[in-house]
């Protein structure tokens, strides 16, 4: 597949107006810039600053919710956005897009509907200021990468298949998605029923890093931007390492405060690297 046809050739449906295709134009700028242009923020931030919730929940941070409704309001916006923007632009969705789309969205029900069923509840609480801004990154990002979607028109048939950037963007994603939810299921079962407290987990890519759900979530967001060779899913990609790396840090030195014994050599998040 060539990568004019990856991206900018949907066929407009007669109805569309030009102040509408400029509307849609602009926001989609608009998202793309405010998600490249948070992203070196939050990283420097978060490096100083770690983010309330979790292990690192602490009051000051205003109202807050339970952890379970926290992550269903934050997250739902990336599911339910992309769909609407896909649907709303009035081209049609060839092949390719369908299979993006499916790739998001099972992410995205697994994080906003399933995850929040599975978690322990320890009561643990999420502040709201940190839902609005998911919430917030979550819509744009949504729709920026709906908008891009909607703009890939041309690919009817499988022979995307022979690219190479769709097949390998998709192997990563996949192998990411796997790594990911493997390791939440880790996490999750380290404490037994009634259990509220931290525990140091092991196995897998828990020898060689502390976050190995961060590290599958920046490789799946990293195969998405191969995949779908675009400016919005480079972005996502930017901010997920931007988010996430500063995050894995904070939690490694948390288990090194905490817990004596936890091995010293086991990197953040990326195995050998960080
Ligand atoms: P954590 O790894 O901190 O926690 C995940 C779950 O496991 C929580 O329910 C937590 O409980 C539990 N848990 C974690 N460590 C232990 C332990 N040592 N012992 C017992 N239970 C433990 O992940 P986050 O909560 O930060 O994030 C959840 C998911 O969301 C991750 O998979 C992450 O990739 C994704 N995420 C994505 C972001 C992005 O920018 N794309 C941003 C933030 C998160 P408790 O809640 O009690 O701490």
């Amino acid at each position: 597949m060539s990568p004019s046809k990856h991206a900018g050739e949907g066929a407009l449906p007669p109805e569309a107006s030009s102040g509408t295709v400029h509307g849609t134009a602009m926001l989609n700028t608009i998202a793309l810039w405010v998600i490249f242009v948070s992203a070196p923020v939050v990283f420097l931030t978060l490096f100083f600053f770690t983010a309330p919730y979790g292990r690192h929940f602490r009051t000051g941070w205003g109202p807050s919710v339970t952890a379970r409704i926290g992550w269903i309001i934050m997250e739902s916006p990336a599911f339910l956005v992309i769909g609407i923007t896909v649907l709303a632009s009035g081209r049609p969705v060839p092949l390719l897009t369908v299979l993006l789309l499916l790739l998001w969205e099972g992410h995205y029900a697994y994080r906003s509907y399933v995850f929040p069923f599975l978690m322990r509840d320890t009561g643990r609480r999420f502040p709201v200021m940190l839902i609005l801004f998911a919430f917030v990154f979550n819509t744009l990002n949504g729709y920026a990468n709906g908008h891009f979607l909607s703009s890939v028109a041309s690919v009817t048939d499988g022979s995307f298949l022979q690219d190479l950037r769709v097949c390998i963007g998709i192997a990563m994603f996949a192998a990411g998605f796997l790594t990911h939810v493997l390791s939440d299921s880790t996490l999750r079962h380290l404490r037994k029923p009634g259990e509220e407290g931290y525990k140091i987990p092991h196995g897998g890519l828990f020898e060689y890093v502390t976050s190995p759900n961060y590290f599958g979530e920046i490789l799946e967001w990293c195969g998405w931007a191969v995949a779908t060779w675009s400016v919005a899913g480079l972005a996502f990609a930017v901010f997920t390492v931007a988010n996430l790396v500063p995050r894995a840090w904070s939690n490694r030195k948390w288990y090194l405060a905490t817990f004596p014994d936890y091995p010293r050599e086991r990197k953040s998040v990326i195995p050998f690297v960080f």
